[in-house]
């Protein structure tokens, strides 16, 4: 008797449905009027999203490291492309086939401390990934053997993760990965005899608003290398880096990468380069999700997307997010707002964001409302619970709902 599996698409949830749609509209309006949706409809920027990622590169003194978790869908992959990301941090081989498809010149870097044996061989063997972290002795070993056992030659690379104290960021990391600084050392001597390059690599925990939290990490970096007496070709100082909300203003990311040189630079290291993984701040501002009101109960609103939809971080985690509503056939809303909380709709009481969202205090039964900064963390997150896995995603030419606070220059994407 054979077993017949089926898998889904793990890194392109919002293209797993195939629903004839125009994948283009001038505005987010326009999509609004023309289709009076009553699924949830992605919005996406992909100029916006292509200047983020070319402010940030231009920015940053070292390579950029696009974090794939953070938004796989192939349209944000080529808007980053197009902006000049090069490098891509994969933590899984769904992530790295999607990568390697798309870009064959692309650098691809495993970036989960704790992988498949068979992936690490299909990685190395197949999609040409040289470089791998981890942050025990366990994966060092299993990383060597796996690498060795396809019999493909190359110059490994191998990335020590360092844990890091409980820091400032909205989102904690430290608990899960990193291995503890006097560990970092051995590892930094074990996996220096075997790695062509070396590098060591945190992560200061994901929208992470105070800039001091990388100092305080280059200069615990900067002790464990000193500890382990090697010579290191990377510092990689992570993701994290944050964007802006309605109750939450970064300062400009020129802040964050003045303090990482300055970190750099004391811990005179000349031959070492930096480099970075930024997810949420390359894609965050680069979709919006519009969304339909189907009930009003006071100041609760009953709409069509919620936590185990697009919406996820705004439940537990309770993040808010810029909204405005939205009136296809042009009725004048009430001037005055009012702080709203949501629901989505499946029957789980927990599938709740409390907010609140300030709206025009008319808000009814019908409304679209588009919701902004849900490029990062949004899609990617969606579940089929209760049937309500439809969503789509179309491109859209809007600004962003928030503006990122930091620009480079002008950017010119070729034809
Ligand atoms: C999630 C993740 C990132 C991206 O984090 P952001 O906070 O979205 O910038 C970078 N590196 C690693 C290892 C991650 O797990």
């Amino acid at each position: 008797m054979s077993v017949v599996t089926r898998t889904r698409s793990a890194v392109a949830p919002l293209r797993r449905q195939f629903v004839a749609y125009p994948v283009r509209r001038p505005t987010v309006d326009q999509v609004v009027a023309a289709d009076r949706p009553e699924e949830p409809i992605h919005c996406l920027r992909p100029v916006a999203v292509a200047e983020t990622a070319h402010d940030f590169v231009q920015a940053f003194p070292g390579d950029v490291l696009y974090a794939v978790k953070c938004n796989p869908d192939p349209a944000v992959l080529r808007a980053l492309w197009d902006g000049g990301v090069r490098h891509f941090d994969c933590a899984s081989l769904p992530e790295i086939r999607v990568v390697r498809d798309m870009f064959p010149d692309a650098a691809i870097h495993f970036m989960h401390p704790v992988k498949a044996r068979g992936a690490i061989r299909e990685a190395w063997a197949r999609h040409d990934v040289r470089d791998f972290v981890l942050d025990s002795a366990d994966e060092l070993a299993k990383i060597r053997t796996e690498v060795a056992a396809t019999g493909v030659p190359g110059a490994l690379g191998l990335i020590v993760r360092i844990a890091l104290p409980k820091g400032s960021a909205k989102l904690d990391l430290s608990g899960k990965f990193g291995a503890a600084a006097d560990e970092a050392a051995g590892l930094l001597r074990a996996a220096r005899g075997c790695a062509a390059m070396l590098g060591v690599s945190f992560h200061v925990g994901s929208q992470c608003l105070d800039p001091l939290a990388w100092r305080d990490a280059l200069a615990l970096t900067g002790q464990v290398i000193q500890a382990s007496g090697v010579k290191l070709d990377v510092i990689d100082v992570g993701g994290g880096f944050p964007v802006a909300y309605p109750d939450q203003e970064p300062p400009p990311l020129g802040a964050f990468f003045a303090e990482i040189e300055a970190g750099f630079e004391r811990l005179d290291l000349p031959g070492t380069r930096l480099w970075a993984e930024p997810g949420r701040a390359l894609v965050a501002a680069g979709t919006s999700v519009v969304v339909q009101v189907q009930a009003r109960r006071g100041d609760a609103l009953y709409i069509n997307d919620g936590v185990y939809g697009s919406l996820a971080d705004a439940g537990t985690l309770g993040f808010r997010y810029p909204v405005r509503l939205i009136r296809p056939d042009g009725d004048p809303a009430a001037a005055g707002t009012i702080g709203f909380s949501l629901f989505g709709p499946t029957c789980d009481s927990a599938d709740m964001m409390r907010g609140p969202f300030r709206l025009p205090s008319d808000v009814a039964e019908g409304d679209w409302i588009e919701i902004g900064q849900l490029g990062a963390y949004g899609g990617c997150l969606r579940t089929a619970f209760n049937g309500f896995d439809r969503a789509r995603i179309v491109e859209v030419g809007d600004k962003p709902m928030l503006e990122t606070p930091y620009k480079a220059g002008p950017l010119q994407i070729a034809a």
